[in-house]
């Protein structure tokens, strides 16, 4: 597949000289779609087409754009099996995770399409004699937006529906390891009756998202990746006066009191933590478990060690490849670190192979047990099926030990105890918290982000806070002479 750029609503092919091949990282093999780079030519015309397209678009009835949004989502369902078939390819999830990915997205869209109620002002009639105060909520003008690989599908459309739906353009930059998806999303988008330049695709890598978020033109900047580039975009962003939300990677802890459900609580870790193959933000990558807990350490051990591994289009695969051969070397890497550093290595998921996809990127699934606070892979983020054991003898202790980390994305407790469960939401210094909960992403109708190095800006992405992201406030104080003179109620 060629993957293009979308600049006022054409399909257009880069000018840049570099080629990017995606390979299936199931076989290691197929290329699923290649694309050149985008020059910073490409760049100032996806800027352009999108300004062009602010000042009609921006002055369109939201309820005019949202009913554009309501047809996108319908068409995205309709074509949510193919789409989720391509990510499969792309990224090498599973189907039934690609699926969910796409849901989660399109439920933004719905989310979005309720704009008209959303970006409502304010208004406090007679703040003196014939004077209205007013807050009126418009749009930012150009946006840009650059994604991660791990969710290509669902985190453009974290960014871009709210974004247009409050009356702004946007220029999106898909991942360059994960581009098809998300270039397919647009194409419905095209289909559903998006007005061009309303939303156009850039694609290329770091060097192409520089470009846009240094861009005179574009007013706001969302990003989601790893968060040394978060912290730099944001950084940049904001020397140059921009609005910023920019949120970063993670390291999330999973506390298991000793009251815990075991059945419950063991299904709910071996899908947070090796789910999508460990690259999840959300994902639990380190396990603290609070006094005796063999039994249910064994347990998980079981569990992991029963995860079927393979094509992710096969329905009976539980768990994909990770996304690249580099990755997986960096993920055993992270697991030979740990037992130099005194872990022990009590399911080891290097060196597997799975039939048929030889050269594919497996990582088997892992956990390393005697992990203390100091090493490394207690505390830096491996993005693979990975899961660091700790211990500890109190609760205290256990939120302790998940608060020292550099990362505040999110943290799960399972306990059957309402006051244990209490101390630590009232504790824990993350943005986002699970109770008998593996993954606690919020919904689109809340918003989703971190805290410390896991989000850079105040803001949250999607949910009422990209709302505000998306939208800038301005008060009118008004006053009306007419009624003055004919003596109005309000005049006395
Ligand atoms: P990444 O940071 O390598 O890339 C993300 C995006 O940044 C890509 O589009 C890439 O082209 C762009 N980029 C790379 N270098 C850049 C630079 N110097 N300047 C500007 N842009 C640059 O991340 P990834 O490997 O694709 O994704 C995995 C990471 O994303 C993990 O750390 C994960 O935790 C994080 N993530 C965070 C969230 C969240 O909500 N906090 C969600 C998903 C993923």
């Amino acid at each position: 597949m060629d993957i293009k750029n979308l600049i006022n609503g054409e399909w257009c092919v880069q000018s840049g000289k570099e080629t990017f091949d995606i390979i299936n990282p199931c076989d290691g093999q197929t290329v699923e779609g290649s694309f050149k780079n985008s020059t910073n030519d490409d760049v100032d015309a996806a800027v352009a087409a999108a300004k062009k397209a602010f000042k009609t678009w921006s002055q369109l009835p939201v309820a005019k754009r949202c009913r554009i949004l309501f047809h996108c989502k319908e068409l995205l369902e309709n074509n949510l099996e193919r789409i989720a078939e391509y990510l499969v390819k792309e990224n090498g999830k599973t189907m039934a995770e690609a699926e969910g990915e796409l849901r989660r997205g399109i439920e933004v869209v719905e989310f979005a399409a309720g704009m008209p109620s959303l970006m409502k002002g304010d208004i406090v009639e007679g703040i003196a004699a014939n004077v209205d105060g007013l807050i009126i909520r418009e749009p930012l003008g150009v946006v840009t937006g650059a994604c991660p690989f791990n969710f290509p599908a669902m985190i453009p459309l974290w960014m871009f529906p709210v974004a247009i739906a409050c009356g702004n353009t946007f220029v999106l930059k898909p991942s360059e390891k994960c581009p098809i998806s998300a270039t397919m999303i647009a194409e419905i988008f095209r289909q559903g009756g998006l007005p061009e330049g309303v939303l156009n695709v850039v694609q290329g890598g770091g060097e192409t998202f520089k470009a846009l978020v240094s861009h005179e033109d574009v007013q706001a900047v969302s990003f989601v990746g790893s968060t040394p580039v978060a912290k730099s975009v944001w950084h940049s962003g904001t020397t140059l006066n921009k609005r910023v939300q920019s949120l970063g990677g993670a390291k999330n802890h999973i506390i298991i009191m000793p009251d815990a459900d075991s059945e419950q609580t063991v299904k709910a870790i071996i899908g947070s933590s090796f789910g999508c193959a460990g690259a999840r933000c959300m994902a639990s990558s380190v396990l603290v478990l609070v006094g005796d807990a063999d039994k249910l350490l064994d347990d998980i051990i079981q569990a992991a060690k029963n995860i079927k591994l393979g094509n992710g289009l096969d329905v009976n695969t539980q768990m994909g490849p990770v996304i690249s051969a580099a990755h997986k070397k960096r993920v055993e890497d992270y697991i030979q670190i740990g037992f130099n550093e005194g872990a022990e290595v009590l399911l080891d998921g290097r060196g597997v192979t799975v039939k048929g996809y030889e050269k594919g990127s497996f990582v088997g699934p892992t956990l390393l047990g005697k992990v203390t606070s100091e090493m490394r892979v207690a505390k830096e983020e491996i993005f693979g099926p990975v899961l660091s054991v700790m211990r500890c003898d109190t609760l205290q202790q256990a939120i302790d030990i998940a608060n020292t980390s550099e990362f505040g994305n999110g943290a799960s407790i399972f306990t059957d105890s309402g006051s244990s469960a209490r101390q630590f939401r009232v504790g824990i210094q993350v943005g986002m918290v699970g109770i008998n909960v593996g993954v606690p992403a919020p919904m689109a109708f809340f918003s989703f982000g971190g805290r410390k190095n896991s989000l850079f800006g105040d803001l949250r992405a999607f949910g009422p806070d990209a709302v505000e992201f998306y939208t800038m406030k301005k008060t009118v104080v008004e006053r009306w002479f007419g009624n003055v003179k004919t003596g109005s109620i309000w005049s006395k």
